[in-house]
């Protein structure tokens, strides 16, 4: 019962699992397959409606229509779209539930259309894919509750056919809850521990690794320019704390560093501890404000009322950029910001220094010391 609560409640979401799959170049290939995918059913839809005998009813007839007249736009914003937020995910996975229930209680022959319903699992494991326990569960329930409708009917309509209808129902008991169930439950756990991964212990921030999964992230109007900004900040003579006060103070520092940080450039801003006592962030907002966000963290990091009051150096760069893309642009501007922070630190540290381009005290090899 406990682990049955544990499992419901897996912090495991949506977003994460999309930025997870595009950071491993996974996203653009699952959309293409999504969208062929949805062709053909629109396929197996209009092959179905030229067998005699098979949507003979009105009802049956229009249920297959609409899958042909759905299911071919639908595979196309796949195919040319981008990748969906989360409610139309979830609405994505109810139109293709709710469509392939009513074409298999619509069409005349039950008993033969039970097997069919065996491609529930192939919305299953997108829902797998993609999506945590919830949806996970409401899924099943309804294509349980569709499966049990068609097996009354196909039992009732066609007696002479009782043993395949049970036959039927074993396999597709067995297709379509054992085996996502066990895929399901294992992917979470893995899920659990790889978002982990992402994530500095000490800080609860973000790693390198969680960092680039978030850049793709993103949220950009595709084709459109924007602002793009980043911050590097590193803390004057830590080591001097770490001598001073012992490593476990240290520790507290880089912790109440890391949660001034983020509450000063909360999300959509990404943040990243880059390493001992150096972060970064990156967004898209408009230069002097990120540069006066940044002074005011770096008064805020210096509170006098600190046991160990301390100072740090703080690096902007920021450039217009291509929507598309924006990983490479974010390298390029992060060791701008490096540079721009080095600076900073070489005058004497406790102060916020902007790279701009054709400013020759950035120039690299004015940096270099
Ligand atoms: P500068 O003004 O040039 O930045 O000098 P600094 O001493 O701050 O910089 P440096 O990068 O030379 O040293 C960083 C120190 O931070 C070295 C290391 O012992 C300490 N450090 C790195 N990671 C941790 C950590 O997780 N906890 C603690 N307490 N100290 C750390
Ligand atoms: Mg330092
Ligand atoms: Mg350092």
């Amino acid at each position: 019962m406990n682990s049955l609560r544990q499992w419901w409640s897996l912090p495991v979401d949506y977003g994460w699992n999309v930025a997870y799959a595009r950071s491993q170049q996974a996203l653009h290939v699952t959309r293409i397959l999504i969208g062929i995918f949805c062709w053909f059913y629109a396929a197996a839809a209009a092959i179905a409606l030229t067998i005699p005998g098979l949507g003979d009813s009105g009802s049956a007839r229009w249920a297959l229509w609409f899958t042909v007249a759905t299911t071919l736009p639908l595979g196309l914003a796949w195919l040319i779209g981008g990748w969906p937020s989360w409610p139309m995910s979830v609405a994505f996975v109810l139109y293709a539930d709710i469509v392939l229930a009513a074409v298999l209680l619509t069409v005349d022959k039950p008993s033969e259309m039970l097997p069919m319903a065996a491609l529930f699992t192939v919305m299953g494991s997108y829902v797998v894919g993609f999506h945590g326990p919830k949806l996970f569960t409401a899924h099943h329930l309804f294509a349980f509750v569709t499966v049990a409708a068609l097996y009354t009917s196909a039992m009732v309509n066609d007696p002479e056919r009782r043993l395949q209808t049970n036959l039927y129902l074993v396999m597709l008991i067995l297709v379509m809850f054992s085996a996502p169930l066990i895929c399901h439950s294992f992917l979470m756990l893995l899920r659990r521990d790889a978002t982990g991964a992402f994530y500095d212990p000490l800080t609860g921030m973000q790693n390198r690794r969680g960092f680039d999964a978030a850049i793709g992230n993103l949220d950009l109007r595709s084709g459109a320019d924007a602002e793009l900004a980043a911050v590097v900040i590193d803390i004057d003579n830590f080591k001097a704390v770490n001598d001073r006060f012992g490593h476990e103070h240290g520790d507290t520092v880089i912790r109440l560093a890391a949660s001034r940080i983020l509450e000063l450039f909360p999300t959509p801003a990404v943040t990243v501890r880059l390493g001992g006592e150096e972060f970064a962030i990156v967004c898209l907002a408009e230069v002097d404000t990120v540069i006066d966000r940044s002074e005011e963290l770096r008064s805020r990091l210096s509170e006098s009322t600190d046991r160990s009051p301390l100072t740090a150096s703080i690096g902007v760069a920021h450039a217009i950029v291509d929507a598309r893309g924006v990983a490479e642009d974010v390298d390029v501007l992060i060791s701008r910001a490096d540079r721009a922070m080095y600076r900073a630190k070489r005058i004497g540290g406790n102060r916020v220094a902007v790279y701009d381009d054709g400013e020759p005290s950035v120039h690299p090899v004015d940096e270099r010391h």
